[in-house]
C-alpha cells in the first residue's frame, strides 16, 4: 500500500490530539507554551509505548518512505519513555529519516550508541536561560563528529532579540546552520505583552535580517495570512498522534493510521487549501505549494528547506 504520489511521506508524531496535557522536561524557560498551558508533568509508561509500537507497526508496512520528526512535548532525553520511543522508531526499515527535537542539554555520548547516525538528525532548540552556549555548541559538535545532521533554532523571545546577530555569528564560525523561529504568543502574553504585534521597531529590524527568508518574517512576525493558500499538509505531510490518530497539521481531522494503510481513508493527491488564519508553525508552512516551487524541501529535516541557488530568498 502506497499512500503518497512520490512515494515520500513527511510524519510529525505527537503525544495525544489534546497536545498540551503532560510535560517531561528538565528545563523551566520562562516563555515555554506547555507550561503556560498548566500542563502536568507525569510518566508515560508500558501502556503508551504499546501505543506508539502498534501505530509504527503499522506504518512499517506500506511502500512508501517515511521522514518522521518526533515532536513530544518537553526533553526527549530527558525522558526515559520518549526516547524508549524514538529508538524503537528510528530502527524501523521505511523510516529514512528519524529527526529528533532536543534542547541539546544532555550529552550525545549518552545515547550515541543506540541510534544510527546516517539518518537520524537532530533540531536543536537553543533555551539560553538553561544552557551556555559553550555547553550547547559542544554537544552540537558532539552529534556532527558522530555523522548527524544537525541544525539550531532559536526561538525570537524580546529579550533575545538584540543578542541574535552576534549568536548566529557564533553558529556560523563553528560551521552549525542556525535558524530562527518565530515568537507567537497565540491569545496569551509574555510580560505583558502579545508577540509578534508588540515587537518593537528596533525589533523588527533585527528581526527582518536574521530570519533565515523574507517570507519568514513576512509569515511570522508580519503574520501574513496563510488561510486559502495551497498546502501540500494532507497530502505528503501529516501529523500522526499516539493514539492513531491522523490529523492535516495541528488541525483538521484526516482519520486514523489504520483506516490509511488500509485504504479506508486516503491522503490528498494534490495540494489542497489551508483552513486556518495563519500557520502556527514557522516549520511547517513550507508545505504552501508557492514554497516548495522557491525553495528546496530538505531531504534530511521533515519541514526545513533550503534557498535555491540564486536565491537569496528576500525577493518574497
Ligand atoms: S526546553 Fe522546550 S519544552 Fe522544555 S521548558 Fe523550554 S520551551 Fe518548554
Ligand atoms: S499552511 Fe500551515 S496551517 Fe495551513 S494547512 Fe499548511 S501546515 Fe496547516
Amino acid at each position: 500500500m502506497r499512500l503518497t504520489k512520490e512515494g515520500l511521506l513527511r510524519i510529525n508524531f505527537r503525544e495525544l490530539p489534546d497536545n498540551r496535557t503532560r510535560l517531561k522536561c528538565n528545563f523551566r524557560c520562562s516563555y515555554c507554551l506547555q507550561i503556560a498551558g498548566n500542563v502536568r508533568e507525569y510518566s508515560f509508561g508500558e501502556e503508551q509505548f504499546a501505543m506508539t509500537k502498534c501505530v509504527w507497526d503499522m506504518l512499517s508496512r506500506v511502500e512508501d518512505a517515511i521522514m518522521v520528526r518526533i515532536n513530544f512535548n518537553g526533553e526527549i532525553f530527558a525522558d526515559g519513555w520518549a526516547t524508549r520511543c524514538a529508538f524503537y522508531i528510528d530502527r524501523i526499515p521505511n523510516v529514512r529519516i528519524c529527526e529528533f527535537i532536543t534542547n541539546n542539554s544532555i550529552d550525545p555520548k549518552t545515547y550515541l550508541d543506540e541510534i544510527v547516525p546516517s539518518k537520524t538528525t537532530f533540531n536543536c532548540s537553543f533555551h539560553p536561560e538553561f544552557v551556555s552556549i559553550e555547553r550547547f555548541i559542544e554537544n552540537t559538535l558532539t552529534l556532527k563528529g558522530a555523522g548527524c545532521d544537525v541544525f539550531v533554532n532559536v526561538c525570537a523571545i524580546p529579550q533575545l532579540v538584540n543578542k541574535l546577530p552576534d549568536m548566529k555569528e557564533t553558529f556560523d564560525k563553528h560551521g552549525i546552520p542556525f535558524k530562527l523561529q518565530g515568537f507567537l504568543t497565540l491569545g496569551g502574553s509574555y510580560m505583558g505583552k502579545k508577540y509578534p504585534e508588540q515587537y518593537t521597531l528596533a525589533e523588527r529590524r533585527i528581526l527582518k535580517k536574521t530570519f533565515y527568508t523574507k517570507d519568514e518574517y513576512s509569515y511570522f512576525v508580519r503574520l501574513r495570512r496563510t488561510k486559502g493558500l495551497d498546502c501540500y499538509a494532507g497530502v505528503d505531510t501529516i501529523n500522526v498522534f499516539l493514539d492513531g490518530s491522523v490529523k492535516r497539521c495541528f488541525t483538521q481531522d484526516i482519520g486514523s493510521v489504520e483506516g490509511l494503510v488500509s485504504g479506508k481513508v486516503k491522503l490528498g493527491e494534490e495540494p489542497y487549501p489551508c483552513h486556518e488564519k495563519n500557520c502556527p508553525c514557522y516549520a511547517h508552512f513550507i508545505g504552501l505549494k508557492k514554497f516548495r516551487k522557491k525553495y528546496i524541501l530538505s531531504s534530511r529535516f521533515v519541514d526545513n528547506y533550503e534557498k535555491t541557488a540564486g536565491e537569496n530568498g528576500l525577493k518574497g
